[in-house]
This record gives C-alpha cells, sequence and structure tokens, in this order.
C-alpha cells in the first residue's frame, strides 16, 4: 500500500466506522458463534504473496463481525461501558500514525508533558485534592496514564508493598521477604477480582471483608481485622476502597476507612474504574468525601467517558513511592534533562507507552466539561427510567440502590429463575448483559453504555426482558406442576439416559443449588468442558460431601447438569465479571484450538501436584486416602497437596443411596459415574 492507497483506503475506513456506529442496532448486541467459529473461515498459514486491500477489507463483515460482541450498541447493557467518540478515535489515529513511544521526557517530549497537562486538568475535573496534581509545586503528587484498573491497583500494591517493607525494614530487623510475607491487604467482598490478582502477583494475603447492607466497606470491619492481624504478628499495609463497585455500583465509606488508614499507617488506594467519570459532575463528589486519605487514585476514562480502551487514570499523592519501587536506571535510557522532567517509565511497569494522552485530550477539548457531564447525567437518567419501568412490574425486584448508570435487578424467587432469564436473554442478542453475586442473590447488572441510547432504546429493551420474563415464569409453573409427579429414585449402578432430573424441586426443598461451590481462594474452573473445583487441601471435600448429606435428597439422584455449571460460587464475593456468562457448550472444540486454556488441566496437574494421590484419570483423582484421612483424624493439620474433582457431566452425586457397588462414601455421599455407574473411588 503506497501513500495514495493509503489516503483512499483510509478514507474507506473512516466511512466504514461510520457507517458501522450508525447502524449499529441492526446488529445482534451478542454474536451467535461457537467457540472456534473462525478457523474454518481463514487459511492455516498467513499468505506468502501479500493480498489485495479489497480481499482482506471484505473479511471484515465475512470473518471478523460475525464474531463481535457490539459493546458500542445501545443494547449493551453487560460489564461498564467500554465507549469510544469521535474526537477519541482520531486521536489514536493520529498517535498511531505519530507512532512514538513516551517512556523518557527525551524519547518524545510532547508525549510526557500534554500528559501531565491533560492529567492535571482531568484531576481538576473531578475535584482531586491539589496535592495529586503535577502543577501543585509543593507535593510529588501527579498523574499518570496506565493501561487499566487493574494495573493501577497493582501498581500501587506494589508501592505500598515497597514503602512497608522501607519501613519495617528498619523498625523490626527483618530481610525484606520476611516483611512481605507477614504483610496484609484488604478489601471489600464486593471489590474488583483485580485486587485480588493484584495480592496474588504480590504475594501478600488478602482479607475480603463483609461490606453492609448497602454493600459498602465501613471502617470498624477494617479496625476489626486489622487489630486481629497485628494480634498474631502481620503487618496490615494497604487498602483498596472501591467507588462504583462492579456488582451493584456500591461505594465503600472512604471517610471512616481513610481515617484508619492513617491512623494505622495504610496505604488507601480508591478503585472508582467506571464511577469516577461521574465525579465530573459535581452532585456526585459527596462519594468522594474523605479522598484525601487516599495515597492513589484511579479511575478509567476508557469506561464511561468515551476516551476508548486503553485509557486509566492515576494520580499518586507521593511519586517518589513509585520512582523507588520501579526506578531501574540503565545508561541507554539517561537523557540529559534526567531528574529535571517527568520519565514516566518510572511511573508503571513497562518500560514503552503509547501516546494515550492525544485522545484524552481530544476528547475533554471536543465535548468540554459539561459535554462530558450531559452525557453522564444522561445516562444516569435513562438507568432511573429502566429502575422506574422495573419497580411497576412487581414479578421482578431490585436489590441494591441504583446510584449512577447501573441498574440490579432480578426476578423474585429462586436464583435459577433470574438465571434462566439471563442466560435466554443473552442467547436471544437482543440485549447482553451479565450477572452479579450480591449476597447470595443472583442479580442481572444493566449498564447505560452508550451515548447514543435513548429513551425508545431503553423502551424497547425492558420489553424484550419482560416477554422473555414471561417465558421463563411459564415454563416454571409447568415445570412446577410436573414435580409433583413423583419422581424415581435411582439405584446408583443403574442410571437411564433418559432420566430426566427435576431440579426445581430439588433445589427448593433442600438448598439453592447455585450456592454449593466456593470460589476462594481457588475459583472453581471449566476443564475440557467440565467443571473443576480446585482445594488447596482435602478437609473442604469433606465438608462438601457434609454439605451434600444435609441436603436430605430422600435418595434421589441429584445430577450436576451442564446447566449448574453457571452458579453463584460465594453467597458474597463479587463474581469478577470475567467469569463466562454462558457454559462453553463445545468443549471439543476449545480442545482442537490448541490454546493453552484447553491444556489447563495438564497445566494445573502437572505444576501444583507433588503426591502421589494424583493419576490422569480425573476420575480418580481424589484419592480414598484423602477422604479417609480426614474422616478419622479430623483434627489433623491441612495437607499441603491440592486435589482436584473433575465433576463431569456424566457424573452423578449420590447420596443417602444404597451401596450396592462397595463403594465408599463420606459422610453419605459418594460419587458415581452416569454411563458405567462405576464409582468415584473405584
Ligand atoms: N475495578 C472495578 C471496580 C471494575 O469494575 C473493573 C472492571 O469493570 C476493574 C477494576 C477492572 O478494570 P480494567 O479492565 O481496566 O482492569
Amino acid at each position: 500500500m503506497d501513500f495514495n492507497e493509503y489516503r483512499k483506503r483510509g478514507k474507506e475506513m473512516v466511512d466504514y466506522i461510520a457507517d458501522y456506529l450508525e447502524n449499529i442496532r441492526s446488529r445482534r448486541v451478542f454474536p451467535d458463534v461457537k467457540p472456534g467459529y473462525m478457523r474454518n473461515l481463514v487459511p492455516d498459514a498467513a499468505p506468502m504473496e501479500g493480498e489485495h486491500w479489497e480481499d482482506i477489507f471484505k473479511d471484515i463483515e465475512r470473518v471478523i463481525m460475525p464474531g463481535i460482541t457490539h459493546w458500542q450498541s445501545p443494547y449493551m447493557h453487560a460489564y461498564f461501558p467500554a465507549l469510544n467518540s469521535f474526537p477519541s478515535l482520531l486521536g489514536d489515529m493520529l498517535a498511531n500514525g505519530i507512532g512514538c513511544l513516551g517512556f523518557t521526557w527525551a524519547s518524545s517530549p510532547a508525549c510526557t508533558e500534554l500528559e501531565t497537562i491533560v492529567m492535571d486538568w482531568l484531576g481538576k475535573m473531578i475535584g482531586l485534592p491539589s496535592v495529586f496534581l503535577h502543577s501543585n509545586q509543593q507535593t510529588m503528587g501527579g498523574g499518570v496514564l496506565q493501561t487499566t484498573a487493574s494495573n493501577a491497583t497493582f501498581v500501587s500494591l506494589l508501592a505500598a508493598r515497597s514503602e512497608a517493607i522501607r519501613r519495617y525494614k528498619s523498625s523490626l530487623g527483618l530481610e525484606d521477604a520476611e516483611i512481605n510475607a507477614r504483610l496484609v491487604a484488604y478489601c471489600s467482598d464486593q471489590a474488583h477480582s483485580s485486587v485480588e490478582k493484584a495480592t496474588l502477583i504480590g504475594l501478600v494475603q488478602l482479607r475480603l471483608l463483609e461490606s453492609d447492607d448497602n454493600l459498602s466497606l465501613r471502617g470498624e470491619i477494617l479496625q476489626e481485622a486489622v487489630d486481629r492481624d497485628r494480634e498474631q504478628g502481620l503487618i496490615p499495609f494497604f487498602v483498596c476502597a472501591t467507588l462504583g463497585t462492579t456488582g451493584a455500583c456500591a461505594f465503600d465509606n472512604l471517610k471512616e476507612l481513610g481515617e484508619i488508614c492513617d491512623s494505622e499507617g495504610l496505604w488507601m488506594h480508591i478503585d472508582a474504574a467506571y464511577a469516577g467519570t461521574a465525579f465530573i459532575c459535581p452532585e456526585y463528589r459527596k462519594y468522594m468525601e474523605g479522598i484525601e486519605h487516599a495515597q492513589t487514585f484511579a479511575f478509567n476514562p476508557s469506561k464511561w467517558m468515551m476516551v476508548h480502551f486503553d485509557c486509566t487514570a492515576m494520580w499518586v499523592k507521593n511519586s517518589g513511592a513509585l520512582h523507588r519501587t520501579f526506578n531501574v536506571d540503565p545508561l541507554y535510557l539517561k537523557h540529559e534533562n534526567s531528574g529535571a522532567a517527568i520519565d514516566y517509565m518510572h511511573w508503571q511497569i513497562p518500560l514503552s507507552r503509547r501516546f494515550r494522552a492525544l485522545k484524552l485530550w481530544f476528547v475533554l477539548r471536543s465535548f468540554g466539561v459539561e459535554g462530558i457531564q450531559k452525557h453522564v447525567r444522561e445516562g444516569v437518567r435513562l438507568a432511573k427510567v429502566f429502575e422506574n419501568m422495573i419497580r411497576k412490574d412487581k414479578r421482578f425486584e431490585i436489590p441494591a440502590e441504583r446510584i449512577l448508570g447501573m441498574v440490579v435487578f432480578r426476578l423474585a424467587g429462586e436464583n435459577d429463575l433470574t438465571e434462566l432469564l439471563l442466560k435466554r436473554l443473552n442467547h436471544s442478542g437482543k440485549v447482553h448483559m451479565v450477572p452479579a453475586a450480591l449476597k447470595g442473590k443472583y442479580v442481572i447488572r444493566f449498564t447505560v453504555t452508550s451515548q447514543y441510547t435513548t429513551h425508545s432504546d431503553i423502551e424497547r429493551d425492558w420489553k424484550v426482558i419482560q416477554d422473555y420474563a414471561s417465558k421463563v415464569l411459564a415454563d416454571e409453573m409447568s415445570e412446577e406442576e410436573e414435580d409433583e409427579e413423583i419422581i424415581p429414585v435411582k439405584e446408583p449402578n443403574k442410571v437411564t439416559p433418559k432420566y430426566r432430573p427435576r431440579m426445581g424441586s430439588l433445589r427448593r426443598k433442600d438448598f439453592g443449588m447455585s450456592l454449593i461451590l466456593s470460589n476462594v481462594p481457588f475459583s472453581p474452573k471449566f476443564i475440557n468442558g467440565s467443571f473443576a473445583a480446585l482445594f488447596d487441601n482435602s478437609n473442604v471435600i469433606v465438608e462438601f460431601a457434609k454439605e451434600l448429606s444435609s441436603g436430605n435428597f430422600n435418595g434421589h439422584s441429584l445430577r450436576l447438569s451442564p446447566r449448574r455449571r453457571i452458579k453463584l460460587r460465594d453467597a458474597s464475593k463479587q463474581q469478577s465479571l470475567d467469569c463466562a456468562p454462558l457454559s462453553p457448550r463445545h468443549s471439543s472444540l476449545r480442545f482442537k484450538q490448541g490454546s493453552l486454556d484447553s491444556k489447563i488441566d495438564d497445566i494445573l496437574e502437572t505444576s501444583s501436584f507433588e503426591s502421589d494421590s494424583q493419576t490422569n484419570n480425573p476420575n480418580s483423582d481424589i484419592g480414598e486416602d484423602d477422604l479417609d484421612d480426614n474422616e478419622t483424624d479430623p483434627d489433623s493439620s491441612p495437607r499441603k497437596q491440592k486435589v482436584v474433582i473433575s465433576l463431569q457431566p456424566s457424573m452423578i452425586l449420590q447420596s443417602n443411596g444404597n451401596r450396592e457397588n462397595g463403594s465408599k462414601s463420606v459422610n453419605g455421599v459418594h460419587l458415581i459415574c452416569e454411563n458405567c455407574g462405576r464409582s468415584f473411588e473405584d
């Protein structure tokens, strides 16, 4: 492609993008493809000779668009918004054309200088105290653009860790690693999973503290946890407070938490990934009360503020802490203004960085403060409209207060109803939403995303939701009528493939199936299409068995169906939104793709097993020894080995059934294979 062709094709691409965005409502928002769909659409290897642009361009509609979830669509209500806008797109077009890297001031001075200026602009727009601004000559504060909120949290945690190690090294006379091993971080049980990830990588302990009835983390709970940990000789060092939680857009109490952080010497990071944009409107700044106690604050203009991904704005009160954490100073990165200008490479983990400030600058100038305020207020107004529609329909409930542009709702009754509703809605491709777990309740999150969403879009979406809800409830009624029939008692080794379990009645009489499996710290995983629970010691299995045995199934079999795989796995902990809303139904395809994910079981097994109780047979992953040891010696110290139980769709859990096959059971529960009738222990 030469210059002339680039001019021509560039204009065509701009037209294509404008048409795409203008007509986006005509596309189904959630794609109807199966894993591996693209394999048959493209060749196995790259072409030896370059292709004509026309052929490449045609493949956008043929290959790419069928597998796109249309995040810019007004019918997209999943996750949080990830909006773009024309000024943002043009900013990145230019940044990509310039193609500079801005790791040091000298590597492209405009890149660094514009970033410091727009970060100050943005900081002032959201009402940050001036201590966080570059322009404040009295402090070492300032803003930096990171890639993601997760990254910002991790950077903050690493800085807090270095500071804590520095501080306690002299006072306790311990080695760095000894201090690191004692460090404890805190966040609410509603915090995003990126906090857990940061502590996993940072090798520090994390306490997920219980949020109050408003899903807010309060000071008293933090204080108690800190006191408990200090008594045990641990070192509390970091608190991540959330403003606008992922599950329900709830707000931690910064003032209470901040005062404790000050008195206890804890580093407070604030994750306002979504809600941060709202602080451009003064009426929402009340949720920032206590911000002055924070060491770092981050939000994503790449979510609601129409600066397309990636763009996370992060401010730090004392950039010295970042320097001490990330400073490496090789000769080839030195320049004659080193020390006199900001070198952002010391404020982040990678070396290289894109010219992200350009798109942010274009957006701030094109919309102006008032334009962005208008956009935020319209999103909140439409969320209120949707909330009012829900409140008029008594079949639904809203279990958490709506504050900004997100409404959480559910069908009154069992979790399964809402879960089924969401699944059907997503399959329809008419709207797209994802779930969350709020104190044991399965809820659907509805976020107003697009800046083009209208009142009639909301009306249309609500009508779709109501129609599908009517169908789900009608199906449920007919299932309940069927449930009144007698459920056949199954003999363990004579399972007939035609047997259809009545999950409805079991669910109601005994317990919410959605809540069986816990999510911390080793989340259950999909392994080649099977659901596997990972435990770090075998006591958990005994507890799991007890849990089931207390269910009093009257001898009925309880099948773990594929549908049961997507569940709330913990009553209180917020699920990360990357937990798949729909089950991977075609596991064989996943395997064929040869992705790393499809080999996850091999990876887990080979990397974490030290014991002789492991074999390649998933049905024998749980050794009898593990169970018996714990039965006979419940007080024995937890064993270090990990145990994987792979629950195949074809396996059923049998409780209190007869044990003709002589297999062993734990607290009356044993596992048998539906196909061969063999017990789990065989
Ligand atoms: N924090 C919160 C509160 C979030 O809601 C999210 C994502 O939605 C994140 C962090 C992670 O954001 P990112 O994808 O930028 O890492």
